[in-house]
């Protein structure tokens, strides 16, 4: 039986484990299946304070994750497959085992979106990815195709100047949604070619395994025609991972977490920080602040309800 179980090992979860180690509360860290979270798909973090030449996001996980381990953090690898928050203790499963908390922090942030496309599918890790840091080092000398218009797509599409012959970013608009600084650096770059009012409506060549090339539809005049490149990089936003929470949590439309009065859901003792409920600010140090809270408002909590 646990004081606190924080479900997720990103930027809000390593935080809200920071502030309850260091308040005796000897929490565990539930790591997830995408450990780390978003900071350990990016490369330099040049907004997150206190570094004034910028971090590498691999390495301010890791720093964060030392940093609550110092204080008595505990780590598990894994996922969590079930909740049951009808009654406290509450019962998480993982797999077979079986972890009772008193207080639950969710930080399980949030994941790629795709474009719900067969072939991208079908070719996802053999030429589509959602991760250019990951997999830009394969398309040396190659032309590559990023989808999207936001910070995202912008950093991917940059990122992958270093290795691709041409970057050919596709946006559904005639103007990017990214932030000023990284727009401006994205149209600068002569390997960047963007493609607006442009939507990707299939990926080839799946009966290939390969990616030879996408079918684009004008969304304008409807036109439609082939492009060739030999990689696609689908960079058009996230969706929150809290399906296992519907039907026990609030939740807005597109299943962002509800929370009210700093972090606390709608079940006393189950507290949100990060991405999973945070479809406005999503940035690492808003994760990590929120993580701060749902920290304090769980020590909160248990010194109330001991
Ligand atoms: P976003 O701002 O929501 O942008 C998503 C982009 O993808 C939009 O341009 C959207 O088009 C497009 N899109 C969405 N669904 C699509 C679909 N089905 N087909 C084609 N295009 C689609 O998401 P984001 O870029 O992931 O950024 C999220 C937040 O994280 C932002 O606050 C951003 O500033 C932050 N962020 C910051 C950094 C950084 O500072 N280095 C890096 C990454 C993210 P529309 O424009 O038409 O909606």
């Amino acid at each position: 039986m646990r004081n606190v179980v924080i479900i997720g090992s990103g930027c809000a979860g390593l935080t809200a484990a920071i502030y309850a180690a260091r308040a005796n509360l000897s929490p565990l860290v539930i790591r997830g299946r995408e450990a780390g979270g978003q900071l350990t798909l990016t490369t330099l973090v040049e907004n997150f304070p206190g570094f004034p030449k910028g971090v590498q996001g691999p390495e301010l996980v890791d720093l964060m994750q030392r940093q609550a381990a110092e204080f008595g953090a505990e780590f598990k690898e894994g996922d969590v497959t079930r909740v049951d928050l009808s009654k406290r203790p509450f019962r998480l499963e993982m797999g077979k085992e079986i972890v009772e908390t008193s207080t639950l922090i969710i930080a399980s942030g949030a994941s790629a979106k795709l474009l719900g496309l067969e072939s991208e599918r079908q070719l996802l890790g053999h030429g589509v990815s959602t991760c250019a840091t990951c997999d830009g080092y394969f398309f040396r000398g190659k032309d590559v195709m990023v989808v999207g218009g936001g910070d995202t797509a912008a950093e991917d599409a940059l990122f992958l100047t270093r290795y691709a012959n041409r970057v050919f970013v596709v946006h559904r608009r005639d103007h990017l949604r990214a932030s000023k600084i990284m727009a401006e650096r994205l149209l600068r770059n002569e390997k960047v070619k963007p493609v607006w009012n442009s939507v990707v409506t299939d990926i080839m060549d799946a009966s290939k395994g390969e990616v030879t090339g996408v079918k684009l539809k004008d969304v304008k005049t409807g036109e439609e025609k082939e492009h060739p490149c030999d990689g696609v990089f689908i960079g058009i936003g996230h969706q929150p991972n809290t399906s296992l929470f519907q039907g026990q949590l609030d939740m807005d439309e597109v299943g962002y977490l509800k929370t009210l009065d700093g972090s606390k859901t709608k079940v006393p003792g189950v507290f949100a920080a990060g991405d999973v409920q945070d479809r406005v600010y999503r940035q690492a140090v808003t994760a990590a602040g929120s993580g701060c809270m749902a920290a304090i408002d769980a020590e909160r909590f248990l010194e109330a309800n001991h």
